[in-house]
């Protein structure tokens, strides 16, 4: 059933409900209607699609953690210097650690263990291993819900209360073709 993009009262997105919890809000009071379906639940009653909270929630910034399992997932279980789906998948610091590469999502990679054994104790410019994409800081599980569902054209409306979604689905896209290949 369709899905509703809920907002905070600072219009920053918050969660994703099913569309009875979101009419709920919107009966109650709670909430306000920003987007709608054009099909209507009832006679007058437009299936809401975005809604927004009236009250400000505050919710605590959730940090990412640096793990092997959040770092693999980042990368799309890829090794990011040959592409290939092994099985015994590592975690490489870019920059050594042993020359001050820290522990960071920029400076971590997932290698297959023969690159990490190839490029060794080098970055990847000295070893003539360029990365095939630039580790960066993964985005919320949120952004990437809400990125499949404007994928999947159902809730393209989203788009627009989403800053950064651009890079998001440019991302998606790239993990598509990918799988595909
Ligand atoms: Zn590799």
């Amino acid at each position: 059933m369709s899905k509703v993009l809920v907002l905070n009262a600072s219009y920053e997105p918050l969660n994703i409900t099913s569309w009875r919890r979101a009419v709920v809000l919107l009966l109650k009071g709670k909430a306000e209607q920003l987007e709608q379906h054009s099909r209507a639940v009832y006679a007058g009653f437009q299936l809401p699609t975005v809604i927004r909270l009236r009250h400000y929630i505050a919710v605590p910034y959730k940090e990412i953690p640096l793990t092997r399992r959040n770092i693999l997932y980042r990368d799309n279980y890829r090794c990011l210097y040959c592409n290939c789906t092994s099985d015994e998948l590592t975690i490489d610091h870019i920059v050594p650690r042993s020359r001050g590469g820290g522990d960071s999502w920029e400076n971590v990679a997932t290698a297959c263990v023969r690159c990490n054994i190839k490029k060794g104790n080098r970055t990847p410019r000295e070893a003539g291993m360029p990365l095939l994409s630039t580790p960066r800081r993964p985005h919320s599980s949120l952004y990437f819900e809400i990125a499949k569902q404007i994928q999947s054209g159902v809730n393209k409306e989203w788009r627009k209360y989403v800053i950064g979604m651009q890079d998001m689905e440019e991302e998606l896209e790239a993990m598509a073709v990918a799988e595909a290949g």
